[in-house]
């Protein structure tokens, strides 16, 4: 083959895959320009009153003064009273789970079939996206295999809308620790998470992530044994075999902990995240602060408890680094912003909890997404009113866009939003 034929079959690809990436964004294709008009901009950490942004192809181009950007050759977007952000970060979601009120998660693991399942989680994804967030690190499928790598795929080859996604398959429980439970002892039941123990721990994580895991979910402690409450379950050695199987293949690790005991063995593991934290003390808080291990506090998850107040006051008193998680999924898909509201509820200044879901969030996924400014993934939202005044306007989204494709506009919808 001559060089010129090779151009042309090299041209011919490269003109379907943009042909081919636009009608997958439906509409408008992420290779057009925008300028995006808002009252203000918060671009990850500080409000800007009167800024505006030039979006080319799925990056920020250029952010700053309204009358510094130039509109030639772009879509303007008026988006007038909205504060245009950064696309929310959802650090703890379960998108195959539907809210306990509706279904207990016993019934949902043992009732509901991977297809029943799969069908909601694509109306979770929509809800997610639709209500802001852009980004979701979803920490288990509960029962349901490996279904998220494959919803991940459905995001990504535009069949379905939905935020960017961060899959941890099936996570990972201690033996005999993890639920369904209050069987007879003569059946095997599927448990809502793969087991291991010892050494075969190594053996677990590689293999989920060679089912596509993007990060590794472990259960520090549980519900589990002959008294009340959580317990610890895997060991600290234990957990370090994870922790080194995933770090060597690049794969970070989020660890469930409610129990101090079990928060304080994952840290000294190496563990990127701890989740919930619900009986965190100030000293292992001040030990995840020293070893820059983030806290997911999921506020929103199961209701508020005094407890869980003071843990995460005494969490913001050691320094600890917040990313915005709610465990949504226990409670309905698109009512995520109600975390913000809590953390905000619990003292933390708005302007910090909108961090947490957004320039916060973005370096502890280590993505390049969260900040308004030139070379980041064009994950913009815009919403009514001044949410460092009023953190209950993250709730009312005007305006979603992904990777530079518009999702949700105050004029038209685009088709394949709905
Ligand atoms: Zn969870």
């Amino acid at each position: 083959m001559g060089w010129r034929r090779i151009l042309a079959v090299c041209l011919g690809a490269a003109v379907s895959a943009v042909v081919a990436t636009a009608q997958r964004g439906g509409g408008r294709g992420p290779s057009t320009v925008y300028v995006l008009k808002p009252a203000r901009v918060f671009d990850g950490d500080v409000m800007h009153e009167g800024w505006a942004v030039r979006v080319r192809g799925d990056r920020i181009e250029a952010a700053g003064p309204a009358t510094g950007i130039d509109p030639t050759g772009a879509q303007v977007v008026d988006l007038p009273q909205t504060t245009l952000m950064p696309g929310m970060v959802e650090g703890h979601s379960h998108i195959l789970l539907h809210s306990y009120s509706e279904t207990s998660w016993n019934d949902q693991v043992e009732h509901e079939g991977l297809a029943l399942r799969v069908a909601r989680a694509v109306n979770h994804l929509r809800a997610e996206l639709m209500s802001g967030f852009t980004t979701i690190r979803d920490l288990g499928t509960e029962g349901a295999g490996y279904a998220d790598v494959e919803l991940k795929q459905a995001v990504n080859q535009g069949i379905i809308p939905g935020p960017r996604l961060l899959c941890a398959t099936r996570a990972i429980v201690a033996t005999g620790a993890y639920g369904p439970k209050g069987f007879a002892q003569e059946w095997t039941v599927p448990q809502g998470a793969e087991e291991a123990s010892g050494m075969d721990m190594i053996r677990v994580v590689r293999d989920q992530i060679g089912h596509g895991a993007d990060w590794v979910k472990l259960y520090a402690d549980y519900r589990f044994g002959p008294l009340p409450g959580s317990h610890p379950t895997f060991t600290q050695e234990e957990m370090k075999f994870a922790v080194d199987a995933a770090h060597s293949a690049g794969v970070p690790v989020a660890v469930h902990s409610s129990t101090a005991e079990g928060m304080r063995r994952a840290v000294l593991a190496g563990v990127d995240t701890i989740e919930h934290g619900n009986d965190g003390t100030p000293e292992v808080f001040k030990l995840m602060a020293e070893h820059n291990v983030a806290l997911c506090p999921t506020l929103a998850a199961g209701g508020m408890s005094d407890r869980k107040r003071a843990s995460f006051q005494a969490a913001l008193a050691a320094g600890v680094t917040i990313l915005s998680g709610s465990d949504v999924g226990t409670f309905p898909h698109g009512d995520n912003g109600h975390e913000l509201e809590l953390m905000v509820d619990c003292g933390m200044p708005a302007v910090d909890a909108l961090k947490a879901a957004t320039s916060v969030a973005g370096r502890v996924l280590k993505m390049e997404i969260g900040q308004v400014k030139p070379g980041m993934y064009a994950d913009l939202i815009a919403v009514d009113g001044d949410p460092t005044k009023e953190i209950a306007a993250v709730r009312r989204v005007k305006f979603v866009m992904k990777a530079g494709t518009v999702y949700k506009s105050p004029g038209a919808q685009p088709a394949n939003s709905q």
